[in-house]
């Protein structure tokens, strides 16, 4: 029977953790502060923005929204993040994805000066993460590290599998246990024998977007658990992309979802604004 990775509980600590930094900043005269932008509306996107905003609080970081209306043009967008990378009063600056489809996200993200990318998604920082420079990592692959760090499992040497492939989670995921020295393979929706790849892993991380992809027979016996998935269930219940029930006997350690990967990435972005506003000191 698997130990429940609590993300939530851990989550806790780690904004504890960004509240003593924050208050040694501020002793200095330095009021870390996240600049979010939103464009268009999406239901989803306005619930994560929220999070953020009452984590930022919490945390004693300032907080400013963009609400952009549906019809910005993507120079219209590139002007703002141009003036917020010009402006020293805030530290960091999110894109929250996804945005309407007549805008290049990609363009968007090169935009964001790299030392205040604390998604991590700019090139700069995703190609000093892949060549092991200090940088700004993508919150949720980073929130993964620090769940596996502060839970003691090491990953040297391990035959991690990933599944997704995505800029944000998936790639980045593989750059973060590659530098820990896992052995690491990707897969993805073109992958033959995914589940014959899967059951060889000793750490499995799910991030694909669909409900209950990875089975009990996937995993196994002893694996560590990391499901990334977010899905909402015509119920309305939330449930990630891991048969739970099934994986939970076989495990060693496991996720839930919720309140295992999501708290995670929220307090890493604010790790994130932290270590860009300590940078400027
Ligand atoms: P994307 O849709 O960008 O990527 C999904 C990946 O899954 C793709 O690489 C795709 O492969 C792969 N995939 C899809 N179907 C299959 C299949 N049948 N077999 C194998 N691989 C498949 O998603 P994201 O990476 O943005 O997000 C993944 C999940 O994680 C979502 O549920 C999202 O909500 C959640 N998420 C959670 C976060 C958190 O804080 N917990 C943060 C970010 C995301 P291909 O490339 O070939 O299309």
């Amino acid at each position: 029977m698997a130990q429940i990775l609590d993300g939530k509980e851990l989550s806790k600590k780690v904004k504890d953790g960004v509240k003593v930094k924050v208050d040694k900043l501020k002793e200095k005269g330095i009021n870390p502060k996240l600049a979010v932008i939103m464009v268009g509306n999406n239901s989803a996107s306005s619930v994560y923005v929220k999070n953020k905003s009452k984590a930022c609080e919490n945390a004693g970081i300032d907080f400013e929204e963009f609400f952009l209306p549906e019809e910005t043009t993507e120079d219209e967008l590139v002007e703002l993040i141009e003036k917020l990378n010009q402006d020293k009063l805030v530290h960091g600056i999110l894109l929250q994805s996804p945005v309407p489809k007549h805008i290049n996200i990609n363009r968007a993200f090169e935009t964001i000066s790299p030392s205040k990318d604390v998604d991590g998604f700019n090139a700069i920082n995703v190609g000093n993460l892949t060549i092991g420079r200090d940088c700004f990592v993508s919150c949720t692959p980073w929130g993964v590290m620090r769940m596996l760090e502060e839970y003691n499992i090491d990953v040297t040497g391990k035959t991690a599998v990933v599944i997704g492939r995505s800029n944000i989670v998936g790639k980045p995921m593989l750059q973060c246990l590659l530098s820990k020295d896992a052995t690491v393979t990707i897969c993805h929706s073109k992958t033959k024998d995914l589940e014959e790849v899967v059951s060889r892993a000793d750490i499995v991380i799910a991030a694909i977007g669909k409900p209950n992809f990875v089975t009990g027979k996937m995993i196994k016996d002893g694996a560590v658990v990391i499901d990334v998935g977010i899905n909402r269930l015509e119920n309305g219940k939330l449930c990630g992309d891991v048969n739970y029930e099934e994986a939970f006997p076989k495990a060693s350690y496991i996720t839930p979802v919720p309140g295992g990967v999501g708290p995670m990435t929220v307090a890493m972005l604010l790790e994130n604004v932290v270590k860009a506003a300590e940078e400027k000191t």
